[in-house]
C-alpha cells in the first residue's frame, strides 16, 4: 500500500513537471517561432480545386441587420479549376476568401447583384492579394447593374493614393499600376459571361425600390447554381432557377422582425423600429421558399443573407425550420462540390 502511494506521488510529480516544462517552453520565443514555422510549412499553398467540378463557397451569409461575428455580409464564390468568380463582396467577405484558402491571385471577375453597401464594401480589399500576390497587370473586372461604373470610379479614386504608395514601395515591375485598379462593365439581363465550358446569366429580381437588382445563374458541365441577391420571393427567379442544383436565396424571418420592431419601440428607439419595419417587404419571407424551390425542381435551397443575422439558436431555429433536407441554412466557409455530369453534391461543413 505504501509502495502504491509512492508510485502515485512520483507519477503526479512527473506529470506536474511535464506541464511546467510545457508552459515554460511555450513562453520561449525560440520554441514559439519553431512552432509557427512548422504550422506555416504545413499550411503550404492553397489546395488544388477538384478538376471538372463546380465548387461553391459561402464567403458571407449575413445581412446588415444584426451582428454576428461568425458571418460576413453577402458573398458567394463560384470556382472551377479554370474560373474564379465572386458574387457580391459585403463587409468581411474578402477575409473569408482567404480563410477558405481560395486562389485570390487568380480571381477572374466580380459580379454585383445590386449596389447596396452590404454587397460591395470589400471590393477594394479583394483586389490587393490579386495585385500584390498574383502580380496582376490588368484591372479587376466588376460586372453589375447601371451605376456600377460610378461605384468603381469612386473606389479607384479613394484608393489612388494607396496604390501610389505601394507602387513606389515595391516597384512598378512587381506591382504594375493598372493591376491595382478596378474596371466596370454595366450589364443587362441575359448571358453576361460565356466561354467553352461555363456561362453566367443575369436576371432581374424584385428588391423594390432598389432597381435594377439582379440574380445570377451559373451553368457548367450540366451543373448549375443560382444566387438570388436581395429579392422578395418572385416567380421570375424560380423560372431562371428551374432544375438548378443549388439556389442560394436571401431569407427574412418575419415573426422575429415583428418582435424586434415592437421591442425597439418599447425601448424608445423609433428609428430602429422604422428601419426594421422598412426591410420587411424587400427580402424573401421564409414561409413558401422551400415550396417554391420544390416546384421549380431545385436540388437544394440554401438560405443566406439572413435577415436578421441570427445571434443565437433561438433565432436561427426560424431559418432551420423553414427548409427540409437536403436544403439547409448557409454558414460562412461552407463548401459545395458539384462534379460535372453527375448528380453528386458534396457538402463540407466549415
Ligand atoms: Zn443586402
Ligand atoms: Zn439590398
Amino acid at each position: 500500500m505504501v509502495l502504491m502511494k509512492k508510485l502515485v506521488l512520483v507519477v503526479s510529480l512527473l506529470t506536474a513537471l511535464g506541464v511546467i516544462a510545457g508552459v515554460v517552453a511555450l513562453r520561449s520565443e525560440t520554441v514559439a517561432l519553431a512552432l509557427i514555422e512548422r504550422a506555416l510549412n504545413a499550411q503550404g499553398t492553397a489546395p488544388a480545386l477538384p478538376e471538372e467540378t463546380l465548387t461553391v463557397v459561402v464567403c458571407g451569409s449575413a445581412s446588415p441587420l444584426g451582428t454576428q461575428p461568425d458571418r460576413a455580409q453577402a458573398c458567394i464564390a463560384v470556382l472551377t479549376d479554370q474560373h474564379f468568380f465572386v458574387f457580391d463582396l459585403g463587409a468581411g467577405s474578402a477575409a473569408r476568401l482567404s480563410q477558405a484558402q481560395l486562389p485570390t491571385p487568380r480571381l477572374t471577375a466580380v459580379f454585383l447583384t445590386h449596389l447596396h453597401s452590404d454587397h460591395m464594401a470589400d471590393l477594394p480589399t479583394v483586389n490587393l492579394p490579386r495585385w500584390a500576390g498574383g502580380g496582376a497587370s490588368e484591372p479587376l473586372m466588376i460586372f453589375g447593374p447601371a451605376g456600377v461604373d460610378s461605384v468603381v470610379s469612386g473606389f479607384n479614386e479613394a484608393y489612388r493614393i494607396d496604390r501610389g504608395f505601394r507602387v513606389a514601395h515595391h516597384g512598378a515591375d512587381f506591382m504594375p499600376p493598372a493591376g491595382g485598379t478596378l474596371s466596370s462593365q454595366v450589364i443587362e439581363p441575359g448571358v453576361v459571361w460565356s466561354d467553352e465550358s461555363l456561362s453566367i446569366t443575369a436576371f432581374t429580381v424584385d428588391h423594390d425600390p432598389i432597381a435594377p437588382a439582379y440574380g445570377y445563374r451559373v451553368d457548367y458541365g450540366g451543373r448549375s447554381v443560382v444566387i438570388s441577391g436581395d429579392t422578395v420571393n418572385t416567380p421570375v427567379l424560380w423560372e431562371a432557377a428551374a432544375g438548378a442544383d443549388l439556389v442560394f436565396h436571401d431569407a427574412l424571418a418575419l415573426p422575429v422582425l415583428k418582435v424586434m420592431s415592437e421591442a425597439a419601440l418599447s425601448a424608445g428607439q423609433p428609428r430602429l423600429a422604422k428601419i426594421v419595419t422598412d426591410v420587411m417587404d424587400y427580402h424573401a419571407e421564409l414561409s413558401g421558399l422551400q415550396a417554391s424551390a420544390d416546384a421549380a425542381g431545385v436540388g437544394r435551397l440554401v438560405l443566406y443573407h439572413l435577415v436578421p443575422s441570427p445571434p443565437n439558436g433561438l433565432v436561427k431555429g426560424f431559418f432551420d425550420r423553414a427548409v427540409t433536407a437536403p436544403s439547409l441554412v448557409a454558414e460562412d466557409l461552407m463548401r459545395f462540390e458539384l462534379p460535372a455530369g453527375s448528380k453528386t453534391v458534396r457538402v463540407q461543413e466549415p
